[in-house]
């Protein structure tokens, strides 16, 4: 039997925005729609507000769609597609999964949002052509997904490739996993903002204020100012590091 040619429903699900989009087989979007995460009461309310957007797309798409992939930030279990994003705070061990099938009566799997780009850079983007890569994202986290021999690893409950949380710096700064040094504790934009307001309580020299952003943080490195600097050069360090050490693995 054929394969059949029709669209997939991608769904993009963070503590910060929700998208969603129809893709075709070629990778172009054929309709797409960004929202911020609302705060909403119930699990039931914000699944709705995802629901919604969904149909939106598919009316803008004017087309059906053959399957649903939703990348999700973590903890998560794959392949059950249970969901406790750390930022969505109604949304503890939610079945995501079966909430969407149930709903759009269409094959869906959701995955940990790091695996999905992993998966997107090795087919549309600086991954192309290879069949071993690591994808990384260095962001409000830092998280990664690896592909090995052309698949993607998933390993105990999802979690392979978690690259954010290999120590790079021992002693270093804490991390909320609980460890220390990890490099999501030293580059990610929340620990960056964490390790600055730390600085400054210990009496670091900065024209910056505790509880910058990382953004604010980039931009006082550029203009200059040696704890902002120092900030970026140590997170720098450890990324690269992790990088080396997941190389050598
Ligand atoms: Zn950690």
């Amino acid at each position: 039997m054929a394969v059949p040619q029709l669209p997939v429903l991608a769904i993009d699900v963070g503590g910060t925005k929700l998208a969603a989009a129809a893709v075709d087989r070629a990778g172009q979007l054929l309709a797409s729609d960004r929202i911020p995460t609302p705060r909403v009461a119930s699990a039931d309310d914000l699944f709705e507000v995802l629901a919604d957007q969904c149909r939106r797309v598919l009316r803008a798409a004017e087309t059906d769609v053959v399957a649903i992939g939703v990348g999700c930030g973590g903890p998560m279990e794959y392949p059950s597609g249970r969901v406790s994003t750390l930022n969505i705070p109604v949304w503890r061990d939610f079945p995501l999964r079966e909430r969407l099938v149930t709903a759009f009566d269409r094959p869906c799997v959701v995955d940990n949002d790091a695996n999905a780009l992993a998966l997107a850079e090795q087919w549309r983007g600086a991954g192309r052509g290879s069949t071993n890569m690591l994808g990384m994202v260095v962001s409000t986290g830092v998280g990664g997904g690896i592909i090995l021999e052309g698949h993607l690893l998933h390993g105990f409950g999802g979690n392979a490739g978690h690259i954010g949380h290999i120590v790079a710096w021992p002693d270093g700064p804490p991390c909320r996993c609980g460890a220390r040094g990890c490099i999501e504790g030293v580059a990610s934009g929340s620990g960056l903002a964490r390790r600055l307001t730390a600085a400054v309580a210990e009496g670091a020299e900065t024209r910056l204020v505790p509880g910058a952003t990382a953004a604010e943080i980039a931009v006082a490195a550029r203009q200059g100012d040696h704890l902002a600097a120092e900030l970026f050069r140590t997170a720098g360090e450890c990324v690269g590091r992790g990088i080396a050490s997941a190389w050598s693995l």
